[in-house]
């Protein structure tokens, strides 16, 4: 199946990827729902998962000026309540123009017929430099070697410095204006920060474009896409047993740093979740 004309890379679509391209091709091209858990125990997965969800909802509206106490009320359940608690004390971001849960896009390959876009937890522009924050709730806090070769870290500072300019009264922001933060609420004092260089810029521009014609070429066939090499990515992909790479879901206990994919979408409201709670 051809990548679609205005197919829309993300750096989620993009790390899947990178990590397995029958990932890519079932999830995106083909999306195949297939009935599976991503990892046991299944509803200790969701429930982190759904508080990882209301939690960046809850961040979103604080920097728009929710009521704080309105908001800490809804903060009742672990690891939540401490999530909180450490966002309120130590979040790294309070001064500069705020921008929480912006969407960047760009024009994205040869012919510029399909898109690069990435949605940001928040982006702080303060005297001319951007920083791109985002919130982290994952159980364990990954190295920054991990992180360095996330498409995240890549993608954004990226889409910045092409399609940031609104952000900054029309100026694009040079590659050493930007800067990547990730941010952990269960680690509260060790965010890892990334700045960007004209180096990296350049390097990310070209590696981006490669995978683009890389994926670009092999939807041109109707074979599967080659799975990837590293059967320890199977073990939380809900594609294992169509793959034949085993049946038994991931143990949470063994996860990595990343979060396993939810079994079902959140589709948090902030007004319902406040009915809910009051
Ligand atoms: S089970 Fe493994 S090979 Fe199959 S899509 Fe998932 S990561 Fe790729």
């Amino acid at each position: 199946m051809p990548l679609p004309s205005d197919f829309q890379f993300s750096q989620g679509s993009l790390q899947d990827f990178v990590d397995c391209k029958r990932r890519f091709q079932l999830r995106y091209l083909l999306e195949i729902a297939w009935p599976a858990v991503p990892a046991e125990p299944y509803l200790e997965n969701e429930q982190h998962l759904r508080l990882g969800a209301l939690f960046h909802l809850m961040a979103q509206q604080h920097v728009l000026g929710v009521d704080e106490g309105r908001l800490t009320a809804m903060a009742q359940e672990e690891p939540l309540a401490g999530w909180w608690q450490n966002f309120l004390q130590d979040r790294p971001a309070t001064a500069g123009a705020q921008y929480p849960e912006t969407v960047l896009s760009m024009p994205f390959g040869q012919a510029a017929e399909r898109r690069l876009l990435a949605k940001m937890d928040l982006v702080v522009v303060d005297n001319g430099r951007a920083t791109i924050y985002d919130w982290k709730t994952s159980r364990r806090r990954p190295p920054r070697a991990w992180l360095a070769e996330r498409m995240q870290t890549r993608v954004y500072p990226y889409l910045m410095i092409q399609a940031g300019a609104e952000l900054n009264g029309g100026q694009p922001f040079a590659p050493e204006q930007v800067e990547m933060v990730y941010w952990f609420a269960g680690f509260p004092n060790r965010p890892e920060r990334f700045s960007y260089t004209a180096d990296q810029f350049a390097e990310d521009g070209a590696s981006l474009a490669g995978l683009l014609d890389q994926a670009a070429t092999l939807s041109l066939s109707d074979a599967p896409f080659p799975l990837t090499p590293d059967e320890s990515k199977c073990r939380f992909c809900v594609y294992r047993s169509l793959c034949n790479r085993g049946v038994v879901a991931g143990d949470l206990n063994e996860l990595d740093f990343d979060d396993p994919e939810p079994a079902v979408e959140f589709d948090l409201d902030f007004e319902q979740v406040a009915e809910v709670e009051y």
